[in-house]
């Protein structure tokens, strides 16, 4: 998993939970050998500035141009989408998976919110949703799946090999959304 800033270890905690051996990538050499990349929810400018900085940028965006599975939550979201809207004008995306997203698109901390929220093809009835400062999804393209919605807008996606939450599964503590990623993996 992406381990440059954000909330990396709750991420490490689920995936451990849903039996994967999470692996932190703060280097180029630290993918060889990974089956998936998870990108955690955090500050997409940071991660983007960091990433940069720490040559991973070119280094990622070639494993998943190969088709390497990512599940981006958050500012992991962010950073896998197409464009960005509201980002900073250095701000880079892997265009990962065709959507286009704004910022803070839910408003700022104070606008965070849980909800229980109907996930397409989820067993076990609504996942428990966490959103802070979450992007809103402004666009999908054609080959993009809306696997749930908030108020109409998408909130989780799936293209291919890639997964994208607006929100944050690892707060919640309903790890059916890593337990799915892995499984796919
Ligand atoms: N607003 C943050 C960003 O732009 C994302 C918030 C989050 O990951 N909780 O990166």
């Amino acid at each position: 998993m992406l381990a440059l800033q954000g909330d990396v270890a709750e991420h490490a905690a689920a995936l451990l939970s849903v039996g994967a051996h999470p692996v932190e990538v703060r280097v180029p050499d630290d993918l060889a050998g990974l089956d998936a990349l998870v990108l955690p929810g955090g500050e997409s400018t940071t991660m983007s500035r960091l990433l940069e900085s720490s040559g991973l940028f070119d280094a990622v965006g070639e494993r998943l141009a190969e088709g390497m599975p990512a599940f981006g939550t958050c500012a992991g979201m962010i950073l896998l989408a197409a464009d960005v809207m509201d980002g900073r004008a250095d701000q880079r995306s892997f265009g990962a998976i065709d959507v286009v997203v704004r910022r803070n698109g839910y408003g700022r901390q104070v606008d965070s919110f849980e909800q229980a929220l109907p996930v397409e093809g989820l067993v076990g009835g609504p996942l428990d949703a966490v959103f802070i400062r979450a992007p809103v999804v402004e666009r999908v393209g054609p080959g993009v799946e809306v696997l749930a919605e908030v108020d109409g807008s998408p909130v989780l996606c799936r293209q291919g090999p890639v997964l994208v939450a607006a929100f944050h599964p690892e707060l919640s503590g309903d790890l059916r959304l890593h337990q799915l990623f892995v499984g796919e993996c």
